[in-house]
């Protein structure tokens, strides 16, 4: 890896114009030139503008929660790539479990959406992990694998592409897989991605599920993990600058 731990805060359908544009103040006002991460925040589509209007000129960058993998066209409810790109994103989060669940999102149309906002100027974060049963089987490495495999298009690398491990049982939960269990799969993803990049050394694997301030620095500590994607606690600007300070 070469850039700087990622540290990136999803919104999720939380927080209110007002809410999110007074946390994306606090967050701008304290990231320095002289930080050892790169922080993101992915607020709700609505507030991207004016969220943007707030982190202009500021070292914290804009990211969507979601793309549609069309450039444009007869989608309602949708947004393009290249329309995130517009108002002045740099990453999109693809084929967050929450999605793959609530909207049954194949790696298929995970590595679609990827490719799309690559097309566009985006930098694709796409997550993978297993859900609890899948690790109780004993599958999570084949399950990650094949995710990887089928949800990241050919030819990215270190600057166009971030990857999340995210255990879907591990998800807002408050549990988190241990130190060794994330260092398996993170190996694994590194190892895997070198079928679909010739810069697999150079990709952020973030990891993501139940970060918060008190195992921050032991999770960012791992081998392969380059940075977080934080829920809950990056609604907090205390709470995720001290993750993103834990790097
Ligand atoms: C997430 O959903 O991306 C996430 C990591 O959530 P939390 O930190 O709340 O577990």
């Amino acid at each position: 890896m070469t850039s700087r731990p990622l540290i990136a805060g999803n919104w999720k359908m939380n927080l209110n114009r007002e809410a999110a544009t007074h946390l994306a103040q606090e967050l701008a006002g304290a990231v320095g030139a002289a930080a050892a991460f790169e922080m993101a925040v992915c607020p709700p589509a609505p507030y991207l503008v004016p969220v943007a209007e707030v982190l202009g000129g500021s070292l914290v960058a804009l990211g969507a929660q979601d793309c549609h993998a069309a450039a444009s066209g007869a989608h309602t409810g949708d947004v393009s790539a290249a329309m995130l790109q517009d108002v002045g994103c740099t990453y999109v989060i693809v084929g967050h479990s929450e999605r793959r669940a609530d909207h049954g999102e194949t790696d298929e149309q995970v590595r679609a959406k990827a490719a799309a906002a690559r097309a566009a100027g985006l930098v694709p974060i796409v997550c993978v992990g297993e859900t609890e049963s899948q690790r109780d089987a004993g599958t999570t490495l084949d399950v990650v694998g094949r995710q990887i495999a089928g949800s990241i298009p050919d030819g990215l690398d270190g600057a166009t592409l971030v990857v999340a491990y995210e255990p879907v049982w591990a998800i807002g939960t408050g549990r988190t897989p241990t130190v060794d269990d994330v260092a398996a799969v993170h190996a694994h993803i590194r190892k895997t991605l070198s079928a679909r990049t010739a810069d697999a050394p150079g990709v952020r694997i973030l990891y993501g599920g139940s970060v918060k301030p008190s195992n921050a620095v032991e999770l960012l500590a791992v081998a392969n993990v380059d940075g977080a994607l934080v829920g809950g606690a990056s609604l907090k600007a205390a709470d995720f600058l001290a993750i993103a300070r834990s790097v």
